[in-house]
């Protein structure tokens, strides 16, 4: 038996992968979702995805590295749907190359997207969140927070949200909100394919290639991190708070 009451939920990059499965899960658990993403028309697959099984969503288009689009975004949530209590900072690119070859664009493009984005979703959907004296909020990290060749960006920008997530739960614990972030390992989506097609070899070449370093024997699959995600979604987890959960099918080193 079911026992979330039903929150409204927010979850960023939402159009797909990790954010798409997250979306689904957090409306089979109960709560209302919005989706969000760059261009609302790609998140209709996930939108009605939720709605023919019964659920309640909608779908938002806003880039999340803009305030004015981010305070629209979350104005039009609360409206709709109610006032989010549940955020899930997932919006996320990569512009992956070797420092000495990184334009200063793709630097940016990446703090841009997930740490100015995080930093501006949170920031809007906290006052809701300490009005109602209750909130979750899960961040997207990564495994490579802890180094990664050829991603001095992503790497730099996925440690930061894991400071940015330590500090959110240490100031607004008080007022009964957690955060939390999940640290995923490979997974398989549109991002590691297109690592794939960078380094020119085929996505099942990858996949075969990757698993063979992971303990459990396999990659991850978007599920893998939405079923992490929903358990610090819910009330139960109401003290699981400022942590990083490695979700990659065993340590990284
Ligand atoms: P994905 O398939 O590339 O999906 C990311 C989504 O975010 C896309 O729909 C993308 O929209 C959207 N997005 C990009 N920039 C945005 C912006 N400024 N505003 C709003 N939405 C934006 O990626 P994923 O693999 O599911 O990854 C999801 C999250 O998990 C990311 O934060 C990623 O860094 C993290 N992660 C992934 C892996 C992995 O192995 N896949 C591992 C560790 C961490 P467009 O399609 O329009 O660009």
């Amino acid at each position: 038996m079911k026992t979330t009451a039903q929150r409204t939920a927010i979850v960023t990059g939402a159009a797909r992968g990790i954010g798409a499965a997250t979306a689904l899960r957090l409306a089979t658990d109960g709560n209302a979702v919005a989706v969000l993403d760059l261009d609302e028309a790609s998140c209709a697959q996930t939108v009605s995805a939720i709605t023919s099984a019964g659920g309640r969503a909608i779908a938002v288009g806003v880039d999340v590295s803009s305030p004015a689009g981010v305070d629209a975004a979350v104005k039009q949530v609360a409206a709709e749907l109610g006032a989010p209590t549940i955020l899930v900072n997932n919006a996320g690119i990569i512009r992956d190359n070797l420092l000495f070859k990184m334009p200063l664009e793709d630097w940016d493009a990446v703090m841009n997207v997930h740490l100015r984005g995080a930093f501006l979703m949170t920031k809007a959907v906290q006052a809701h969140m300490t009005s109602a004296r209750y909130g979750r909020i899960i961040n997207l990290s990564s495994t490579s927070a802890q180094g990664n060749r050829g991603q001095v960006n992503y790497s730099a920008a996925k440690a930061g949200v894991q400071g940015f997530t330590k500090t959110l739960a240490i100031e607004l614990g008080r007022f009964g909100v957690t955060a939390n972030a999940v640290a995923p390992g490979f997974i398989a989506t549109e991002m590691t394919r297109a690592t794939a097609a960078r380094m020119k070899i085929s996505f099942e070449d990858f996949l075969i290639s990757a698993a063979a370093q992971i303990p459990v024997g396999r990659v991850g699959q978007p599920g893998d991190i939405a079923a992490t995600i929903s358990f610090l979604a819910s009330e139960e987890a109401g003290y699981v708070s400022g942590q990083i959960i490695y979700v990659a099918g065993g340590p990284k080193d």
